[in-house]
């Protein structure tokens, strides 16, 4: 079995409160967080009350799924974030993972057209991202275990509890 990175919930509070110190540190203050859903959700939210910025927006992101499989890009889903609020803005994108760094490329190039400036932070990069982000908690390069998606999914007490596939 693959060897993986274990986040518990526990850990992420401490992940995003040392994020937050590393943004603080370097005197970045964005006017805006934006969120990568859903992974993402988590990360921003915390970044977001640490930072005490309360301007907090979100986009989906999917890598399309067929039948079990990803398409080569990533695709924004709707509603995509009104442009127009982005303007002059300073923003910070939140989220889980830069693994191949695609969806986070996505977001960057959107933003890229209509911000004053824009910066990403993750609790995780991997080493081949094509994506460098300014703000990283730990580099691994194994699989991430979240403590939100390795769980099953909540069932009525008493009904068959199906096995997360990420916990496989
Ligand atoms: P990307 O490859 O575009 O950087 O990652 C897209 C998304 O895939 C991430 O936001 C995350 O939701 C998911 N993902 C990528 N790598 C991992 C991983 O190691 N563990 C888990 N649980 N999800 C991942």
């Amino acid at each position: 079995k693959q060897l993986r990175e274990n986040l518990t919930y526990e850990l992420f509070g401490t992940a995003v409160r040392e994020l937050a110190q590393t943004i603080a540190d370097d005197g970045y203050e964005p006017d805006i967080v934006l969120s990568i859903a859903r992974g993402g959700v988590f990360v921003a939210g915390g970044l977001a009350y640490a930072l005490d910025c309360k301007n907090l927006h979100l986009v989906n992101v999917e890598f399309y799924t067929g039948v079990g499989e990803t398409l080569e890009m990533p695709v924004m889903l709707a509603p995509v974030p009104n442009a127009i609020d982005f303007t002059d803005k300073k923003v910070l994108i939140a989220d889980d993972v830069a693994d191949t760094g695609k969806t986070l490329k996505l977001v960057h190039d959107f933003c890229l057209d209509h911000v004053a400036e824009v910066r990403s932070a993750v609790i995780y990069e991997k080493s081949h991202s094509l994506v460098k982000c300014e703000y990283v908690w730990k580099r691994t390069d194994e699989w991430i275990n979240f403590p939100w998606s390795v769980l099953p999914v909540v069932r009525k007490s008493g009904e068959p509890v199906t096995p997360s596939k990420e916990a496989l």
